[in-house]
């Protein structure tokens, strides 16, 4: 671990955790992560290597061997050439060989995925650091069960593009079997960061690509967080790979011992849609308090879908309290609690859905970590003021 702030912890019946070591201040840095790899999800648009974001760059190089990568310098495709689980050329010559006929989107970045996970697997067999990191890999949480996704077509588009790229045949080293591809995509979706790029012109979410961290997916889940994660993929002065690395914050003062928790998804998500994404992708019932307390509220079919109504606080609530009032009384989150933390901690950008986080230890300025807006702790008192005017009016 990279910090003396987190410790790892064992949870009974819930795994391993990751927790205070020492009192933390908001806008803190808890705990810096690089990936084990990272997959991108389309080509063209950002750097194969390390995601940044192409437009704009003078110096972009694309890989005319396999038509599927492109890099924002020279100095990243060397270092994707000269990376197992980048874009080796075993990687390349695996690409150049897949057949992606008919498949989605989506499927056709986990068979990406997929190559890369495999090549890190290989070299293991022969290469030091990738033993390293394969076993990382390989330590995650997560196997394949009756549940998971018919894999059986990728691992068969997977195993047919590496018989043909004819990869050189080292000691030790063989392709993945049919069930390591299986439990390769269960960790993907249990483990894997999607990569944000800006919204596109319509507002929709795009991803540049997933990224595997190593120590990041011990932060366990809760649906009222207290921990963000933060990256500089498009920052000009960080260069690759450290462009790529993870940097979660504290949202609020905590004291020693506490358990660090993040948001797996978009902290204004409905209670009924998080309860569902909580079983079905990630295998658990949450039962923080904020479900605890809006497993109470009547039902909502408004309000259930994703994006409306997750505002509202139900009548009866109490919405003059204040965040430091509730702060500090445990498992507290009443429905005046969480409209207060929601109305902070969500960027008040439309559609944005990002997470305010303080720019620096001790600094009352929120960055979305989405969009990158700023809110003053001036402008959120305003912003709530009106809040609570706009419902006294409804
Ligand atoms: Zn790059
Ligand atoms: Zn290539
Ligand atoms: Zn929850
Ligand atoms: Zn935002």
């Amino acid at each position: 671990m990279n910090t003396d702030v987190a410790v790892v912890i064992d949870i009974p019946g819930r795994g391993q955790g990751l927790k205070a070591a020492r009192n933390v201040t908001a806008g803190e840095v808890i705990l810096s992560d690089l990936p084990i790899f990272i997959a991108q999800n389309d080509v063209g648009e950002f750097c194969t290597a390390c995601l940044r974001a192409l437009a704009g760059r003078n110096d972009t190089v694309a890989c005319h061997d396999c038509g599927q990568a492109t890099f924002c310098s020279g100095a990243c495709e060397r270092l994707a050439q000269e990376d197992p689980a980048g874009h080796s050329p075993a990687v390349c010559r695996t690409l150049s060989k897949l057949d992606l006929h008919g498949l989605s989107g989506e499927s056709v970045a986990a068979l990406r995925f997929l190559v890369q996970a495999q090549a890190l697997f290989m070299a293991s067999a022969h290469n030091e650091a990738a033993r390293g990191r394969w076993a990382a890999f390989a330590g995650l949480s997560g196997a394949a069960d009756s549940k998971s996704k018919d894999s059986s077509d990728l691992f068969r588009r997977l195993s047919t593009a590496t018989f043909s790229a004819q990869l050189p045949q080292l000691a030790g080293s063989r392709p993945f079997l049919p069930e390591e591809v299986a439990d390769a995509l269960a960790k993907e979706e249990l483990n894997g960061y999607g990569i944000m790029a800006q919204s596109g012109p319509q507002g929709e979410r795009r991803i540049r690509g997933t990224a595997i961290y190593p120590t990041a997916s011990l932060i366990n889940h809760e649906c009222l967080p207290n921990v963000a994660r933060t990256d500089d993929f498009d920052a000009a002065d960080v260069k690759a790979p450290h462009n790529t690395a993870v940097h979660f914050k504290a949202l609020h003062d905590l004291p020693a011992g506490e358990e660090f928790t993040q948001s797996y998804f978009p902290m204004h998500t409905s209670y009924p849609v998080r309860q569902q994404r909580c079983q079905e992708q990630y295998g658990f019932t949450c039962t923080c308090p904020r479900c605890k307390e809006e497993s109470t509220w009547p039902s909502d079919d408004e309000a259930d879908s994703l994006g409306e109504g997750d505002m509202e606080v139900e009548a009866g609530g109490e919405p003059g309290s204040s965040m430091e009032a509730a702060e500090g009384e445990g498992e507290r989150a009443d429905a005046g609690y969480i409209q207060v933390f929601l109305l902070k901690y969500v960027c008040p950008q439309a559609d944005c859905f990002g997470t305010m986080v303080p720019s620096q230890p001790g600094s009352s300025v929120h960055v979305c970590n989405m969009c990158g807006c700023q809110r003053s702790e001036a402008q959120f008192l305003a912003d709530l003021k009106a809040a609570h005017s706009a419902e006294a009016m409804a």
